[in-house]
């Protein structure tokens, strides 16, 4: 950095910032220990040759500004319409770290159906297991390193969406995938909530996440 702020030559710059900036720009999802050879490559591609010192004073206050390791402020993201991981919602886990690739990573679908009266439909999880007993959106089972096969609970013509929602437990990292549809018919043990209820933003934080995707976005 010192060199291409100082004398405007095209230095490759690298510092914490411009790493996670460079890794969410281009959803680099390998180690940090691992990703410094191709981050320096997709910066070498991108570096300003006429400004170089600039173009590195502009990462590195976009890093301590805006792409911040928490909660980065992507809707003010001059990159935004370029950025992979905010694409793919993968920005919390990237840049990785070394602790997060230990932990073991499970994969699940998560089934938001929504009745003819624009309601979300929730069941009782069963009494054992993780978020045991509470009331969510059904889900699949959560299979380590790889995605079950989807079976949806209620007929429906269900759509997996682009997008996917991250949580970490403490053993575990998850991956859900959201399927939705429009549902026509269903058990009468289930709960059914308008999609403004004040009860969808009590649910589990994994769930709430996958709910307010969906709403979120207008994605019914
Ligand atoms: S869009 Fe978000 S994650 Fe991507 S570079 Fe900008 S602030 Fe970072």
């Amino acid at each position: 950095a010192i060199i291409s702020i100082a004398f405007d030559k095209p230095a490759i710059v690298i510092d914490g910032n411009i790493q996670r900036i460079i890794s969410r720009l281009y959803e680099i999802k390998e180690d940090l220990k691992k990703s410094k050879s191709k981050i320096y490559g997709k910066l070498e591609k991108i570096i300003s040759q006429e400004r170089p010192g600039d173009f590195a004073q502009a990462l590195m206050d976009l890093g301590s500004t805006i792409c911040k390791p928490v909660n980065p402020k992507c809707n003010s993201c001059p990159l935004l319409k370029y950025c992979l991981a905010h694409k793919n919602n993968t920005y919390k886990f990237i840049p990785l770290k070394t602790k997060k690739l230990n932990k073991v990573i499970k994969k699940g679908y998560l089934y938001i159906g929504i009745t003819t009266e624009e309601k979300i439909i929730l069941i009782k999880r069963p009494k054992k297991g993780l978020l045991s007993g509470t009331i969510c959106p059904p889900s699949s089972d959560w299979k380590q390193n790889e995605f079950p096969t989807p079976k949806p609970p209620f007929k429906g013509d269900w759509k997996i969406l682009n997008e996917s929602i991250f949580h970490s437990f403490t053993h575990f990292d998850l991956e859900l995938k959201i399927m939705i549809s429009k549902i026509n018919e269903y058990p009468n043990d289930v709960y059914l909530e308008p999609l403004n209820s004040s009860i969808l933003k009590s649910l589990p934080t994994v769930m709430k996440k996958g709910v307010a995707l969906v709403i979120d976005n207008h994605i019914i």
